[in-house]
């Protein structure tokens, strides 16, 4: 079945993203955005259910057949812009310096396209609150974004500054991270700097947990399975003179699954203890599990590799593009197939800045194919 779409409307694609970028919302704030969302999908003609998951909104057009769902986040980052462009952030410390902006202005564009072309089948967008705090995929799951219709598959894509525009990113497997928390407070006995027998140093156990724990890294972990740790902060003291009485160390671990992903939270709980305990010291750890790793699909990451290259062209189409960032779009892949794209957004030929940093901005042709990709990846699913 051949199933024609309408052309993409390139300014108001820009003009939606543009405008997005210049009111950022933090995660579950999102209510300027979900009813900027809701009043797009309502003109394009969809069922719009919002407050799905906090401040998630959620479109259906159709019914019967296959049913496809459409993610795309909508959070900003706690960050102050520092670029000087016309669609400046109007809100000090706040900005979409992820391309959130960018994913709800595509997600909009895809649903007017849809919503006027005749498909087969069902289609459903959900447009998600609280990605960069790990918590809206799993609100709206728990709200029942999967059910009624029951979804049989879901697809998304992340613009990506690593990438250049007019490149996608695409493989089956896992391509994004676990991510998950530690906090370690070591309980010592406070005393003189120049006594320390008569203390228990937690300054000192902190720095051997540090290099015992980059040890599980290097000593447990299976050398075929991607991981890493990461002690981020460390907080121990008041005085030069003074023996702390305790230490506090935060950290991550990322990985692809596998056993240091089933094992990390015994692994770093029974490290801490040991090594606390050699010092005459205790420890209390708290473990949270974030993210689980984002997995493609063998078969859908397959039909949307074939979509992508008709869009880019083969050579333009790359694999091995992974991060050990996390991205909870996984919480809808681990429930139904699906596949997570790359889409190339660096400006070519100069090197752009980093997602989440103060000037990340995106080549806005990206917009555009990652329209294409998501709306003629749908028409290729349903349609098949
Ligand atoms: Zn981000
Ligand atoms: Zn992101």
């Amino acid at each position: 079945m051949t199933i024609a779409l309408t052309g993409i409307d390139r300014d108001a694609l820009i003009a939606t993203r543009r405008d997005l970028h210049q009111h950022p919302e933090l995660g579950n704030q999102e209510t300027r955005t979900s009813t900027l969302v809701a009043e797009r999908l309502t003109a394009s003609g969809y069922a719009v259910t919002t407050g799905v998951g906090n401040t998630g909104v959620v479109g259906v057009r159709g019914s019967g057949g296959r049913c496809i769902l459409l993610r795309a986040d909508m959070d900003a980052l706690p960050v102050q812009e520092a670029n000087e462009v016309p669609y400046k952030s109007r809100h000090a410390g706040k900005m979409h310096a992820c391309g959130h902006d960018g994913h709800v202005a595509i997600g909009l564009e895809v649903a007017r396209r849809l919503g006027a072309a005749s498909l087969p089948g069902t289609v459903k967008f959900a447009f998600q609150p609280a990605e960069e705090i790990s918590d809206g995929a799993q609100a709206m799951i728990r709200a029942g974004v999967l059910d009624r219709p029951k979804v049989d598959a879901a697809f998304g894509l992340h613009l990506w500054n690593d990438l250049p525009a007019g490149t996608i990113g695409i493989m089956p497997g896992p391509v994004m991270a676990s991510v998950d928390e530690f906090e370690i407070t070591i309980v010592g006995r406070g005393g003189h700097a120049a006594a320390p027998h008569q203390t228990i140093d937690p300054v000192l156990i902190s720095a051997h947990l540090i290099t015992a724990l980059q040890s599980l890294i290097s000593r447990r972990r299976d050398p075929f399975e991607e991981g890493v740790l990461s002690v981020t902060q460390v907080s121990a003291g008041h005085a030069f003179n003074v023996i702390p009485g305790t230490a506090e160390l935060r950290g991550t671990v990322r990985t692809f699954g596998g056993r240091l992903w089933d094992e990390a939270p015994k692994l770093v709980e029974d490290t801490a203890k040991g090594v606390a305990s050699a010092f005459g010291g205790t420890v209390s750890v708290r473990f949270r599990r974030h993210t689980r790793p984002l997995i493609n699909d063998e078969a859908m990451s397959g039909l949307m590799r074939d979509v992508a290259t008709e869009i880019v062209g083969a050579k333009n189409v790359r694999t091995g593009v992974r991060t050990m960032g996390g991205e909870d779009m996984s919480f809808f892949l681990a429930s139904v197939p699906g596949c997570f794209a790359f889409v190339g957004s660096a400006a070519p030929n100069r090197p752009a800045s980093p997602h989440h940093s103060p000037t990340f901005d995106i080549d806005e042709s990206s917009l555009e194919i990652g329209v294409e990709l998501l709306s003629r990846t749908a028409v290729r699913y349903l349609g098949a």
